[in-house]
């Protein structure tokens, strides 16, 4: 199985990728490749550090006469997501991945291959353990538990982060520069129920929204795919004013971090109102594919028989929930200044659900600049004050304010165009990102993410493009070098 490695440009990253592969290290269970990367700097007599987060810091000394350059801090997460084809016996925590090359594609057999990032992590050992590359100090940062909410970053000892620069190598997409991402936020917002008894000829509906996208409440916020609570909400109006419906109760989409695909409520109405509520869905469903036409192509809208309810919202209650959720805040509220395409603040109206006591709403809220995101917490909060609900903010995480002035991103845009002839692509991410955490610990240091192309990461369809290791290495020691001679005056 190794044999394949031998044939891979450059020979030591391509080794250390492939013992990293050999070490099980999924998220929580980062003892081993911790142990390797302490004993891979006790063999090199190099200085190493781990703090109790189980974050790991490895220290290189200048190469001689170049010491004054500026440090750089280079930046991996050790650890990798856990995923396998179902059926597969693999067992993350004990077993070597199954690792082979596929025409220009590295993969593992049925399962993640952990390039995300482990090519980062080994691309750092490579360059700790040469000896031909020109650099200033250098400090080797590996995270713990990045992938299972950032632990390692949140609990990292700051005398870590000592540096001018941070390079973090956990970016998916060759020849794209990162220079910001989101912070965020989690919020609820509460209503206590307020129930009556259903008149108890009424019959009961289950009210139904599928079929919807859905994606990543960050990543794909831009894309104007439907929100299924807001639909639900907009025929729940219609069908309240029309056809005399109440609400018993709702559930509306899942998981807090993903724009919601399904939404249903049972409803109670006359009978004589039966044929009614199922022209206006039957119309409204036609409505709204029209209106997502080419986005939302298996938009349903659909009604089922449900048992008697013996409770329905009260009249007011009702009335207030329906107006809040209808002008309730979704979506993106701007755009970068400096990038108009690229989403900066957001908010998505991800769950709306009920228990025996509360209707519960709940959002994450999404901006790159912290105070706007202090803004969106203070809007959304005002606006769910004015409804009447009780609202709790927490799982606040900080965003990457991107900074076009960087003389980092300068010196690097440069080297790469040196290198390859073409300009990089410079972009943000509307998600969170471990250099939030780290800048928001050391607001001095001046950073950049990039990495080789890696496809569907945290599936087990990951795999790694060989082409573009190599210019990711050769672009990484070009940066270093740049830095350390201050070629372009970082
Ligand atoms: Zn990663």
């Amino acid at each position: 199985m190794k044999i394949f490695i031998e044939t891979l440009q450059p020979q030591p990253l391509w080794q250390y990728f492939y013992a990293i592969t050999q070490l099980p290290h999924p998220s929580g269970y980062t003892d081993k490749i911790r142990q390797f990367l302490q004993d891979f700097a006790a063999s090199l007599a190099l200085e190493y550090k781990t703090d109790s987060a189980g974050n790991v810091l490895i220290c290189k000394p200048a190469s001689v006469g170049l010491e004054q350059a500026k440090t750089i801090i280079l930046q991996a997460h050790m650890d990798m997501v856990p995923q396998k084809n179902s059926g597969v016996a693999h067992n993350f925590e004990t077993d070597a991945l199954q690792v082979f090359v596929a025409g220009n594609w590295v993969k593992a057999t049925d399962t993640t291959l952990g390039a995300d990032n482990g090519l980062g992590v080994a691309a750092i050992l490579a360059v700790l353990a040469s000896n031909d590359i020109k650099h200033g100090p250098l400090r080797a940062l590996f995270t713990n538990d990045e992938e299972t909410g950032m632990h390692g970053a949140f609990g990292l000892d700051k005398a870590f982060l000592q540096g001018d620069i941070l390079l973090n190598l956990d970016s998916e997409d060759e020849g794209e520069l990162f220079v910001g991402c989101a912070g965020g936020i989690d919020a609820d917002f509460v209503f206590p129920l307020e129930m009556v008894t259903a008149n108890p000829d009424d019959m009961a509906i289950v009210i139904a929204v599928s079929g919807l996208q859905g994606g990543h409440s960050g990543i794909d916020i831009h894309l104007e795919r439907a929100n299924a609570n807001k639909l639900l909400f907009r025929f729940l109006k219609m069908a309240a004013t029309s056809c005399d419906a109440r609400l018993a109760s709702v559930l509306g989409g899942s998981l807090r971090n993903a724009i919601p695909r399904e939404a249903s409520a049972v409803i109670s109405i006359p009978v004589n109102k039966r044929d009614g509520l199922i022209r206006l869905l039957e119309e409204t469903s036609v409505l709204f594919s029209k209106e997502y036409y080419g986005i939302e192509t298996e938009l349903r809208l659909d009604q089922k028989p449900h048992d008697k309810v013996k409770w329905v919202f009260s009249n007011a209650f009702q009335e207030k929930i329906i107006h809040t959720v209808c002008a309730a805040p979704n979506g993106v509220f701007n755009h970068i200044p400096e990038m108009p395409t690229v989403v900066e603040s957001s908010s998505n109206l991800a769950v709306i659900l009920t228990d025996e006591r509360r209707l519960v709403i709940k959002y994450l809220l999404r901006s790159s600049v912290e105070s706007k995101k202090q803004a969106l917490c203070a809007m959304h909060d005002s606006f769910f004050t004015l409804a009447g609900a009780s609202a709790v903010f927490f799982g606040d995480y900080p965003g990457w304010q991107a900074n076009f002035e960087s003389p980092l991103l300068a010196a690097m845009r440069a080297v790469y165009k040196d290198k390859f002839g073409l300009e990089p692509t410079v972009k943000l991410i509307h998600a969170g990102l471990e250099c939030g955490i780290l800048g928001a610990l050391n607001p001095q240091l001046d950073m950049l993410s990039f990495g080789p192309t890696i496809r569907f990461p945290h599936s087990p369809d990951e795999k790694l493009a060989v082409d573009s290791v190599q210019r990711f290495w050769d672009f990484l020691i070009a940066g270093i070098e740049s830095v350390a001679t201050n070629k372009n005056a970082v």
